[in-house]
């Protein structure tokens, strides 16, 4: 059990031995309770919602399960690496399926790319649409792999916050061109402006501007034709929940349904936490899985900051919005036989839309949607012979542009389902049954995100690596980030690296320690 200080004036002196507390509950918090859990610390991971999981949780109506945020599964290595950390079998614990085709897009002019496991499938389909640029298709996936082994497999494993790591790698950066965007590469290597989109549209899954993220982010090409694209029988919370039980199991607790109201320091060290009702609660080691924004700007606002300022964060790029419409239909499992677990529905603009949405802050009429329908592949997301859907589409984050959501969240979810009985789901309006509409209000109350961003700060090329808050604090010793807003960056595969990183750079827990000398 922590040490529990009543008083909200105590001050800390007790010595502790081996005590974390994670603040916040999502993917990266859990895995960082996992890793400290394996390195012999007792953990507590606090969160104010009522499950763990974070973006990653789930609200069930009326039958229907509604997983809020992630639904692609890439790099399923990286969490089969964090379960033998802590000694487990990841595929023991949660049902992985392998998804192939892995998502379509649908352009406006009718046409299709299904992006798929194999070469010759992928080949083929850049043939269809476009035969002259299947040399420049296949450069381009040297070139995402090339990336890969640096961005993701050097970089994104290891802390990025000595200024001399990042002097060490600048010149493999200027190599690989990094600072050209993600769409200006695509743009090098194909001619068809639909295949640019195939090739540039991921960093949105990450929050990035295609048009101004580095090109570092082709890699997840690479990731998508090595790793597959793979989906989590009962959602990703069912991926949550099974980390909660490895985290019980090593003895570590989960305390939901409770917030934290400020990171203690004492003598510039993170002593512990308040929660919002008082409590005050001890420990050696305060991981803050909380966006660094909100960790800095709201959790650590009694301490004078040398870098993460107010006015420094407020400078920050932050990822876009999203409104996300989450529906259920009846009677509709044998209904739309074309439409798979994920569509892509691109919307007559792609270079001005998102310049309305990351530049302008503007709610433009026209929209492009990402559909998710996980009753093809998981039947126990809806009631029998239902489904269950949400339609996301990328908007401004509350910083900028104003759009008053209280006032237009219905038309705008009106324009969006006028869209998917155009193009996806015909006769839509005579099946609906459940729904609920987050917009970026709800990201900012129920996730404590600065501006109700998607995904944090935005992965531009100097708000990555040493440009990012770093794992280890500038701020207190004693405290560590994980999660979208720090290094490497959001998305599964992001934040889970960010609990590796975390593992490097907390030293083993007193009592492992000393175990581990005597067994030597
Ligand atoms: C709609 C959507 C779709 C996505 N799709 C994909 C996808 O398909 N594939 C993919 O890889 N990624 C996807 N992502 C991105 C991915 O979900 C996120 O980057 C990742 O889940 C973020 O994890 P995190 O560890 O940063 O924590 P978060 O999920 O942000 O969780 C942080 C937790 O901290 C808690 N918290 C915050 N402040 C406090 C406090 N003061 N006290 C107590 N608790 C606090 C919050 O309640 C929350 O539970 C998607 C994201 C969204 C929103």
């Amino acid at each position: 059990m922590l040490t529990q200080i009543e008083s909200r004036n105590s001050t800390f002196s007790a010595a502790f031995g081996g005590e974390a507390i994670v603040i916040g509950a999502g993917l990266g918090g859990l895995a960082a309770a996992m890793r400290l859990g394996a390195k012999g610390y007792r953990v507590t991971v606090i969160d104010r919602l009522d499950m763990p999981g974070g973006r990653g949780s789930s609200i069930t109506q009326g039958g229907h399960r509604f997983d809020l945020g992630p639904t692609i599964v890439t790099v399923p290595q990286g969490l089969r690496d964090l379960w033998a950390a802590c000694g487990r079998d990841f595929d023991r614990d949660v049902d992985l399926r392998a998804l192939d085709p892995f998502y379509e897009i649908r352009f406006q002019d009718g046409s299709t790319f299904t992006a798929r496991q194999s070469d010759e499938a992928m080949r083929a389909e850049v043939a269809r649409l476009s035969p002259g640029d299947l040399a420049g298709y296949d450069t381009f996936l040297k070139d995402s792999e090339a990336r890969y082994w640096f961005g993701f497999e050097d970089l994104g494993r290891r802390s990025m916050h000595r200024f001399a790591d990042l002097l060490k790698v600048l010149p493999t950066f200027v190599r690989l061109r990094a600072d050209r965007s993600v769409y200006a590469h695509a743009a090098a290597r194909v001619r068809d402006e639909r295949l640019r989109f195939a090739l540039s549209f991921h960093p949105l899954f990450i929050g990035g501007d295609p048009f101004h993220v580095t090109s570092m982010y082709i890699l997840v090409s690479h990731l998508e034709k090595s790793f597959g694209v793979h989906y989590a029988m009962g959602g990703v919370g069912a991926i949550a929940l099974a980390m909660a039980g490895v985290i019980r199991a090593q003895g570590g607790q989960l305390r939901l349904n409770a917030e934290v109201d400020e990171i203690l320091l004492h003598q510039g060290r993170a002593t512990g936490v308040r929660l919002t009702d008082g409590q005050v609660l001890a420990a050696d080691v305060i991981v803050s899985n909380a966006d660094a924004g909100h960790t800095y700007d709201r959790l650590l606002r009694n301490h004078p900051k040398r870098r993460w300022t107010q006015t420094k964060l407020a400078r920050k790029r932050w990822s876009m919005g999203l409104f996300v419409w989450y529906f259920g239909t009846q009677g509709t499992r044998l209904k739309w036989p074309d439409v798979g677990h994920h569509s892509i529905l691109v919307g007559p603009r792609y270079k001005e839309h998102i310049r309305d949405i990351f530049i302008r802050g503007r709610l433009a009429d026209d929209m492009s949607l990402y559909v998710h329908r996980p009753t093809v592949t998981d039947p126990s997301a809806a009631p029998l012979g239902d489904d269950t859907f949400y339609a996301l589409s990328p908007v401004p984050h509350l910083g900028i542009g104003g759009t008053d959501w209280a006032s237009e969240a219905e038309p705008y979810r009106q324009k969006m389902q006028a869209m998917l009985e155009d193009r996806l789901l015909p006769g839509l309006a005579d099946h609906l049954t459940e729904q609920l509409v987050f917009t970026p209000n709800s990201f900012e109350t129920r996730y404590l995100s600065p501006y109700g961003s998607g995904f944090s700060i935005e992965p531009r090329i100097l708000q990555s690596a040493w440009f990012r808050p770093h794992n280890v604090s500038e701020e207190a010793k004693g405290l560590y980030l994980v999660g979208a807003g720090t290094h490497p960056g959001a998305g599964l595969p992001g934040v889970i690296a960010s609990a590796e990183v975390l593992g490097q750079l907390v030293p083993d827990a007193p009592r492992a320690a000393s175990k581990r000398m005597a067994a030597e």
